[in-house]
């Protein structure tokens, strides 16, 4: 079962990688398990060991995001704010985790027994899923939005922003954010500053190299 897993991660990143070079597009983030993480050295023992965490293929590496190891300092969404917006803003951060404090990504009627400081204390870090078909793009009325070879993500163009928030709303995670000093909008372009600086490692920016060599000491082959 655990060898089926794994192989199926692999085969899965492999397929990704190669649609990425291919079209350029399609970057996608997948649900993983303990055994993933293990295999790429990066996993968490103890209490909430099992607590799924996400992988994002992008075209330079896999963004790796553990909620357990989460302590909600927000140092991501300072850093990623100072980098991206030059000033330091939880609001306007791409990487959100101070909205999900208190109650998880939705507000769920059972709150106080599920995500959040109110319920089991897990804190959620979330950032843009790069969607093949966005509707942040599709909705845009400015065509603000295109996709970037450059960052191989979807990219706010804030020359052709009017600042509408029509993407806020497209967003089906309200993902894009408008900076209401300047009234541009903004949303994760995979820069890695977050992963480069939070201090717990529940985000981590692994090169597509290091992923081989890790794989590798395992007995496994990416390509
Ligand atoms: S901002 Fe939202 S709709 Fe646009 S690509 Fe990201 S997750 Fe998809
Ligand atoms: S806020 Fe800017 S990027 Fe978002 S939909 Fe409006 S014009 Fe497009």
């Amino acid at each position: 079962m655990l060898e089926k897993e794994i192989q199926g991660f692999i085969e899965k990143l492999r397929t990704r990688r190669e649609f990425l070079k291919i079209s350029g597009k399609g970057i996608t983030t997948m649900a993983v398990t303990a055994s993933v993480l293990n295999l790429l050295g990066c996993g968490k023992s103890g209490e909430g060991s099992d607590t799924p965490a996400t992988v994002t293929v992008t075209p330079k590496g896999i963004l790796i995001a553990q909620r357990n190891r989460c302590v909600g300092c927000q140092k991501c969404e300072m850093v990623c704010s100072i980098k991206n917006n030059g000033k330091a803003s939880s609001y306007i951060s791409r990487i959100k985790v101070a909205r999900n404090y208190n109650y998880g990504l939705t507000m769920a009627a059972d709150y106080a027994t599920g995500e959040g400081d109110y319920g089991n204390f897990l804190m959620t870090q979330d950032a843009c899923r790069q969607c093949k078909d966005p509707q942040c793009m599709a909705q845009c009325p400015a065509k603000a939005i295109a996709y970037s070879e450059t960052t191989g993500t979807w990219t706010v163009d804030t020359e052709k922003c009017i600042g509408c928030r029509t993407c806020e709303h497209a967003c089906p995670w309200n993902m894009p954010t408008v900076d209401p000093e300047t009234e541009k909008s903004g949303k994760c372009i995979l820069c890695g500053t977050c992963a480069e600086h939070c201090p717990t490692g529940a985000l981590q920016m692994m090169p597509w190299k290091e992923v081989t060599v890790r794989l590798e000491k395992k007995g496994y082959k990416l390509s």
